[in-house]
């Protein structure tokens, strides 16, 4: 059976008519899925029952299972899911005063190998389909009760290495059928890939671009995240001008501090002098330490230096902390520990 969610509007439309079924019906399911949260097509009550029992026999509306939900005590829910096929994905719902963000993954795993992020650890199993991407925001709607207002392609894997699929559920969420989050609400983040900077630009969405760089020069940047090596500092930063200036969008970087590596002074100086006239934002983010790991975050009075020393430099700098830090809601940790736990398992048996 298909995912009903891997079809768009129009693609669902075209289904319909090919099947005899009045087009018009298809916004009808639309609604349903995204807005009014049904998890049955039985519960679609203002479409004919034989329309019913035909979605029923011949598509699905949820193809994941939720394996484990976790809730920090700062109200952040992290949500594990099952795919089909058995991969895990991770979501998390992030409350703040007056926003409800959700974070969505992109891939099961990641090929890109960072070294602060447990999601690398595993390396990349495969793409998420637009269907498995849209699973993820329908269910943290519900757990936010219909008030989710943002999402942040933040979670596991490099989105533009999933361009398609990231796009076609974009889409879809932006649309006023579905989810109706306005585009400038949505933030793709990528670690770097050229390619996909410039094909979003040409994309006429008005999404963010969020872009990591944590470091002021290649040698660091290179041992954080091993992509640099293909798209190296001065070529990235050239992109985001090239972006900044066809959309007229300002670019995010995203700067991960860790204590004895990107977060003294000296590299605070770089970092202005290597965005200087951008006209960008920058978040930096106190490291969330892996348990296996030996970096630590700065201290609250280092990062309070590095980032007046960039606002003094007329740089948006803002200080984001790490929220559920007590259900590992860093990227990829609870599907790394479950992975941990299943291989523990499978080595208790085999015994
Ligand atoms: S930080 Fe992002 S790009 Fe890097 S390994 Fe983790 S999921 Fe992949």
């Amino acid at each position: 059976m298909l995912d009903i969610k891997e079809l768009s509007l129009e693609e669902l439309k075209e289904r319909f008519n090919a099947a005899g079924i009045r087009p018009f019906h298809a916004e009808q399911v639309f609604a349903w899925i995204y807005r009014k949260m049904a998890g049955t097509f039985r519960e679609m009550s203002d479409l004919p029952a034989p329309l019913r029992e035909y979605l029923s026999s011949d598509f699905l509306i949820y193809s994941a299972v939720i394996a484990r939900r976790l809730v920090s005590g700062d109200g952040t829910v992290k949500l594990l899911f099952e795919l089909a096929d058995g991969n895990m994905i991770e979501s998390v719902l992030i409350p703040a005063e007056r926003r409800m963000t959700g974070c969505i993954s992109v891939q099961a795993g990641c090929g890109l190998r960072c070294a602060f992020c447990a999601s690398g650890a595993l390396g990349l199993e495969r793409n998420l389909s637009c269907g498995e991407i849209l699973e993820q925001v329908c269910r943290l709607q519900k757990e936010a009760g219909g008030r989710l207002t943002h999402l942040v392609f933040m979670g596991t894997g490099e989105p533009f290495n999933n361009y398609d699929n990231l796009i076609k559920a974009v889409r879809i969420i932006n649309s006023k059928e579905s989810f109706h989050i306005g585009a400038r609400r949505i933030t793709i983040s990528t670690s770097g890939i050229l390619p996909g900077i410039a094909r979003l630009a040409g994309e006429r969405l008005q999404v963010e671009l969020s872009v990591s760089l944590h470091a002021a020069d290649n040698e660091v940047r290179s041992r954080l995240m091993p992509v640099n090596e293909i798209y190296p500092l001065a070529q990235l930063l050239a992109a985001c001008r090239v972006y900044s200036r066809n959309t007229g969008r300002q670019v995010t970087f995203e700067y991960i501090l860790i204590k004895g590596i990107n977060s003294s002074l000296p590299t605070a100086v770089k970092l202005c002098r290597m965005l200087k006239g951008m006209g960008c934002k920058v978040n930096l983010i106190p490291l969330n330490p892996l348990p296996s790991m030996e970096w630590r975050p700065p201290s609250a009075a280092e990062t309070a230096v590095f980032s007046s020393f960039l606002r003094k430099q007329g740089i948006q700098a803002t200080v984001r902390q790490p929220r559920g830090r007590d259900i590992e809601a860093a990227c990829g940790q609870l599907r790394l520990q479950y992975a941990q736990n299943r291989q523990v398992e499978r080595c208790v048996k085999s015994q």
